[in-house]
């Protein structure tokens, strides 16, 4: 089954210059005496794994973090070549790099465009200097126009903007400046994420402490509908929940998470999901990089998931889809119906008008993509409690991968 699935790579680079007050990603300040070595490690990682995924087809390799544009470019065209050598990276291949704006200079932009990097991702947030002071970022507005253009003359042919909304104090005109400011530069790509309080972070304490008032829920779902309707009228499709692009640059790498397909995580705390196993890598980067030195991997935890648990995964990640998805895909993947596995759920979605059946797929409704997370909670306790009755219906795993 898994030899002609295509496989993608994701490689976590856990290092920052700061920790933003709102993060709660497993990254590091401080850390730049491990870079090389963790280098090394992640390379080893690769080559311990290269029995296991040789024959399949890279189709993806993306850089995450943390802020990998903060490693050297040689770093990343080593682990690049590393992947090269033990899978087939597929000519047409999507290399991907996240990036802080002002922090890539342009030889370092051509060379990682030479060892085939053709999109980059920056965490733009926001083109209000005390908005970006407000999140930590090191950076300036005139910074994220600065490397825009930067990747452009590297040759770098999609480029991504991340922006932030629902700030605290943040009003819709400044969101929608923002939004005027990011368009201006016609990046091929924009994802927009709303700001979210993460428990444990310095932000949480922050509001714990009074000091900052979360914006009313209701402002942000504007904001977020505003922009929807914003950059639909600019030529971007949305095809995810929080993503928007230009026709032909959307995420090929994310699509594999959203579409169930496999993927290999590489570095410290990194998720992989291959041939329906998940595993996660252990988090601290000197962990990591003694567990790579001992024993050529780091696994710190792998699972295969139950049936349930399977299909309320796959379920919250096909909705994410602006187009849904083909009941049919479900069945062929779990040998079950959709209507069978969890048809009460979804009809009581259908007749709140959260889904919607369309051409054949069922899919959120516009309203219902502010709801995503209710719909999955909701299918995901009646798969574990239908398990739980009938333990017998779900105790199989995945067929295979429609
Ligand atoms: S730059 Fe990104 S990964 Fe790094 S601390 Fe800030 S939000 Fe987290």
């Amino acid at each position: 089954m898994s030899a002609a699935r295509p496989l993608a790579v994701y490689v976590h680079i856990p290092f920052c210059v700061r920790v933003c007050g709102y993060c709660d990603f497993n990254t590091y300040a401080g850390m730049d005496a491990v870079k090389d070595a963790y280098t090394a490690a992640v390379v080893a990682e690769i080559e311990a794994w290269a029995p296991r995924i040789a024959g399949r087809e890279v189709t993806s390799v993306s850089f995450g973090g943390g802020t990998p544009g903060e490693m050297a470019a040689g770093s990343l065209v080593a682990i690049i070549d590393a992947v090269r050598a033990a899978a087939a990276l597929a000519p047409a291949a999507e290399i991907s790099l996240e990036a802080n704006p002002g922090t890539t200079s342009a030889p370092a932009l051509r060379d990682l465009a030479r060892a085939g990097v053709n999109r980059i991702s920056f965490g733009a947030q926001s083109f209000d200097a005390s908005e970006l002071a407000f999140l930590d970022r090191v950076h300036t507005p005139e910074a994220t126009s600065a490397s825009l253009h930067l990747a452009r003359e590297a040759g770098i042919r999609s480029v991504n903007l991340d922006l932030m909304y629902g700030l605290p104090d943040q009003t819709p005109a400044a969101w929608q400046a923002t939004l005027g400011r990011a368009l201006d530069l016609a990046p091929e790509h924009l994802s927009l994420y709303a700001l979210t309080v993460e428990p444990g972070t310095p932000l949480d304490g922050r509001v714990e402490r009074g000091e900052v008032a979360p914006l009313d829920p209701d402002a942000v779902a504007a904001m977020y509908e505003d922009a929807a309707e914003r950059l639909a009228a600019s030529g971007y499709r949305q095809y995810e929940l929080s993503n928007w692009a230009r026709p032909g640059h959307e995420s090929r790498h994310n699509l594999v998470y959203w579409t169930w397909g496999d993927y290999l995580g590489i570095g410290a705390g990194a998720h992989g999901f291959l041939d329906g196993e998940r595993f996660e890598n252990v988090a601290h980067p000197r962990a990591y990089i003694d567990a790579v030195r001992h024993d050529g991997r780091a696994i710190a935890e792998a699972v295969r998931p139950d049936a349930a648990t399977s299909m309320s995964d796959w379920l919250a990640l096909r909705l994410r889809l602006v187009e849904g998805f083909n009941a049919a895909a479900f069945a062929t993947t779990f040998g079950e119906s959709l209507e069978a596995a969890a048809g009460p759920p979804l009809d009581a979605c259908r007749a709140a008008g959260i889904l919607e059946d369309s051409g054949g797929r069922l899919r959120l409704t516009p309203r219902g993509r502010l709801l995503h997370n209710e719909v999955a909670v909701q299918v995901m306790l009646h798969l574990q409690e239908r398990a739980e009755e009938s333990p017998s219906v779900t105790r199989g795993g995945a067929s295979g991968v429609a």
